[in-house]
């Protein structure tokens, strides 16, 4: 059997519409899909999403649903679906038909071929305002140099088909915080990527700002790096350098009797030296509150209703 795990927020309009086109898809390859479920996420929307999940749950028995106390955000809601999934392995994708159903086909011809993980990687990104590409590029050169192996997973998307093995094994993982695409690439396996180009949105609008998307950013790649605190030290080494040829400078023309180096100098480092501390200390600090949650342990997810 095959589990379709899809993360809802304030989704009514897509889901009718994903369920329509998915359960037809599958329906013409019945041969190849025999047996499928499909578990929606309510992600705390504020809509009639949860009301649309139940009717479709009353006309359809292969439909699961879960419904969390509010909004935990897309990760939290893949990780309950995989936690739900009674599959032999399970593909996750968006509920706004972004991530077209036709090619679930194809990732589960892969995966009897004995692929363990396909993921489908963006081809290009449709309609996307250029700064939000300048940030997906950054995000990934950052994420690229991290310190976990097989990373590299420019334009990977959320699109993926796991195996039960490697939905076990990502199941066993502590953290409460969890980047999906991140994990997925970590744990290994056989894995095959399949190319797509991403279509627009069927209905609604994307949940996406500026600022939540930074802080994504920044929450998922301080999972998985510890670059950023090397780079603390690198550039404490950088001033360290420079402290050293100006205190040799600086001593020089004191003992040459020359006129004291003016007022400006000492403004300026004072100001460098202060905002890199800050910066530093800032960068120390979000590890600090990552390390602050994650002691807490507290639940990824709290769920209301469980159908
Ligand atoms: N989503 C979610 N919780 C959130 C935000 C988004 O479950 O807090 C779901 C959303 O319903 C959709 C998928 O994640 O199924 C992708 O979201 P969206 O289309 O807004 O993101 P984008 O495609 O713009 O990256
Ligand atoms: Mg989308």
């Amino acid at each position: 059997m095959l589990s379709l795990i899809v993360p809802s927020c304030n989704e009514e309009a897509s889901i009718p519409l994903l369920y329509n086109r998915t359960t037809e898809i599958l329906l013409q390859h019945k041969d190849l899909i025999t047996a499928f479920e499909i578990i929606f996420v309510d992600d705390g929307s504020n809509d009639n999403t949860w009301p649309t999940i139940k009717s479709l749950m009353q006309e359809d028995e292969r439909i699961h649903g879960i419904k969390f106390s509010r909004n935990f955000g897309k990760e939290s809601a893949i990780f309950a679906g995989l936690n739900k999934a009674k599959g032999d392995c399970a593909v996750v994708m968006d509920c706004d038909l972004q991530h077209p159903p036709e090619l679930i086909s194809e990732m589960y011809e892969q995966y009897l071929q004995g692929y363990q993980i396909v993921r489908c990687v963006k081809k290009h990104r449709n309609k996307e305002p250029i700064l939000r590409k300048l940030c997906n590029v950054l995000f990934f050169c950052l994420f690229d140099s991290s310190d976990s192996t097989r990373l590299s997973i420019d334009n990977a998307s959320d699109f993926q088909l796991l195996d039960r093995k490697v939905i076990d094994y990502i199941l066993r993982f502590q953290e409460t915080s969890l980047f999906f695409r991140g994990i997925s690439a970590y744990v290994g396996f056989k894995t095959k990527d399949i190319e797509f180009d991403v279509p627009e949105r069927v209905a609604g609008f994307s949940k996406w700002s500026y600022p939540s998307l930074i802080q994504y950013a920044f929450s998922n790649m301080s999972a998985f790096s510890s670059k950023p605190l090397q780079l603390v030290t690198f550039s404490g080494i950088i001033l360290l350098v420079l402290a050293i040829i100006l205190t040799i400078r600086t001593l020089y023309v004191y003992f040459m009797d020359a006129a004291a180096p003016g007022i400006t100098t000492v403004i300026i480092l004072l100001l460098f030296i202060g905002s890199m501390l800050m910066f530093s200390l800032g960068i120390i600090g979000f590890y600090v509150g990552k390390i602050f949650e994650e002691v807490k342990h507290r639940p990824r997810y709290i769920i209301d209703e469980e159908k």
